[in-house]
């Protein structure tokens, strides 16, 4: 893996939130309440005005304190999932990892997260991008084909039924829209593999 600065990835990551804010609010009133978008972006703005002192701590503890700034900020149910994934991220990394640290990391991350959420992959959340992404980076697939497979992913929750969260409410009706989720889950892998690959 390239050498990267951590401030350029929270960056990548808070830019394409913002620029995706409305879409993801759009998708999140097809199916929930509308706020997916907010919520992200409020997080991700005030990961942002930290990134100068999470950057400045070794990569575990740079990933501990933006699960946990994510916790704080974000809100709603996805607050707490993408603060649990950054955070076990952090756990489970080794200060300088390679790519098959990453994978088995990824891969301890994406089961604390199912295991808060209680919920697994096929129930229409951001496990089904997560789960993914995970095979592909453990499968050894360059960065371009990881973020291909999380945007085919995400994709491929259109046609599912929502089993978890808000979206579930609905029932048969959540059929037919890509959760908000999986879709900011997507952005946010292509964030952070241009940012570390460069592609
Ligand atoms: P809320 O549903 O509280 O309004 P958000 O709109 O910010 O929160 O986030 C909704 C997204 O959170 C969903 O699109 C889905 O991907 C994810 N999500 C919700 N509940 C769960 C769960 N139990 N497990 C995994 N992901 C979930
Ligand atoms: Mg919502």
């Amino acid at each position: 893996m390239a050498a990267f600065d951590f401030s350029r990835l929270i960056a990548a990551a808070a830019d394409t939130i913002a620029a995706h804010a409305e879409e993801l609010t759009a998708l999140d009133q097809a199916i929930g309440d509308g706020d997916h978008g907010l919520n992200m972006k409020r997080g991700f703005e005030a990961v942002r005005a930290e990134a100068d002192a999470f950057s400045a701590k070794p990569l575990p503890e740079a990933l501990k304190a933006v699960g946990t700034k994510l916790v704080m900020t974000v809100g709603g149910a996805s607050g707490p999932l993408f603060g649990t994934l950054f955070m076990a991220l952090g756990k489970d990394l080794p200060v300088a990892p390679d790519r098959n640290g990453l994978a088995v990391a990824l891969g301890k991350a994406i089961e604390a997260v199912a295991a808060r959420g209680k919920s697994q992959v096929g129930q229409k959340t951001m496990l089904d991008v997560l789960r993914p992404v995970y095979e592909a980076l453990a499968q050894g697939k360059t960065a371009t084909e990881i973020v291909d497979a999380a945007d085919r992913a995400a994709e491929a929750t259109v046609p599912m039924k929502a089993l978890r969260g808000r979206a579930s409410f609905l029932g048969e009706r959540s059929i037919g829209h890509m959760d908000a989720g999986a879709r900011s889950t997507a952005l946010l892998v292509r964030a952070v593999a241009e940012a570390i690959e460069g592609i």
